[in-house]
């Protein structure tokens, strides 16, 4: 039995009512003409939506429990705001029992406001890869679970991913795949085992202001890596990693003063973690999750199956100049 069963129940639960709502609004609301305005609206609905229906399961099953979201409420609440208040309102009462108010749901989505300094708090990102979900391409839904600085509990949910599936991890107790509409078993995740890095495939974002793609190739080259690069957006790279469908995923830092945020990687860290394999920044170092919202003595993420993160890391050293 796990240490953390109530919380991992709890956090698939909502994890994959976030997902639905995400999926549902993608596939009715990022249209060609969207697309072509490139008219961020419909990403705008479902993020608030998804962090609302997360809330909401949170603060029904563990309503003690603090919760540090990625959005707020402020844009929502514009007098001007009116028409996008009812179709959140509306997207979320399609996954709950019966129709909610628009009252209720801003609170929800307030409820995500807590500050990221206590002894345990969840840290959600609605929707990851905001880009990616409006190109109708690759996006997640990351929940963690922090307690005393350090990530205890993950679930990613990715509804493109192999036509959409959830993984989780909790600390010490190994790393799973489910199916996004759950009923089937939860299978174990395991890294790949590549022998050299020549063989390895890497991932990184498809956004160049997100990851310094010429960095990265200068240390695909070094590793003498030969494939292309495994280009998706979202802690779906932690999910590929995880899963064996890559073994390196590179984040190279493309501004000296961006600070990853937490959302963006206590989830994904854990899956790659609990399936076997290591995650540190540029540098090497451990992430720190104890410094608030973001991991201010960090820069950038190296994730790597595991016995070939050293020289993963001595590559991205030296092309660094360090
Ligand atoms: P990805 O889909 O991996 O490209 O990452 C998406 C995430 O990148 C978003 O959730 C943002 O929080 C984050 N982000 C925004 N600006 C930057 C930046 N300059 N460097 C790294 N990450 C960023
Ligand atoms: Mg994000």
């Amino acid at each position: 039995m796990s240490r953390y069963e109530t919380e991992l129940e709890v956090a698939l639960d909502a994890v994959r009512a976030a997902a639905h709502v995400c999926r549902s609004v993608q596939a009715r609301l990022v249209t060609a003409e969207t697309l072509e305005k490139k008219d961020k609206s419909p990403v705008t609905v479902a993020d608030f939506a998804s962090q609302a229906i997360v809330c909401q399961r949170l603060a029904e099953r563990l309503p003690d429990d603090a919760v540090v979201g990625e959005e707020d409420s402020a844009e929502l609440r514009a007098d001007d705001q009116a028409a996008l208040r009812a179709a959140v309102a509306r997207e979320v009462g399609d996954q709950a029992p019966g129709p909610v108010d628009e009252d209720t749901v801003l609170g929800w989505i307030d409820r995500g406001g807590a500050a990221a300094d206590g002894d345990r708090y969840w840290t959600v990102d609605p929707i990851d890869g905001t880009k990616g979900f409006l190109r109708g391409e690759q996006y997640a839904v990351a929940l963690g679970l922090i307690e005393n600085g350090r990530v205890v509990l993950g679930v990613l949910g990715c509804p493109n991913l192999e036509g959409g599936l959830l993984v989780s991890a909790v600390r010490g107790e190994g790393a799973q795949e489910h199916d996004l509409e759950g009923g089937g078993a939860a299978r174990a995740l395991r890294v790949a085992s590549v022998a050299t890095t020549a063989e390895a495939r890497f991932c990184e974002s498809v956004e160049s202001a997100h990851s310094d793609q010429s960095e990265s190739a200068q240390i695909a080259q070094r590793l003498g890596i030969t494939q292309e690069p495994f280009r998706i957006d979202s802690q779906c790279k932690y999910a590929a990693v995880g899963r064996g469908d890559a073994s390196i995923y590179l984040r190279m830092p493309t501004r000296k003063d961006y600070r990853e945020k937490i959302w963006d990687h206590a989830a994904g860290m854990i899956v790659v973690e609990e399936a076997g394999g290591r995650v540190t920044d540029v540098f090497g170092r451990d992430l720190d999750f104890s410094r608030g919202r973001t991991l201010d003595e960090n820069r950038g993420i190296v994730a790597t199956s595991g016995a070939i993160h050293d020289e993963v890391v001595a590559a991205v050293r030296a092309v660094r100049g360090e």
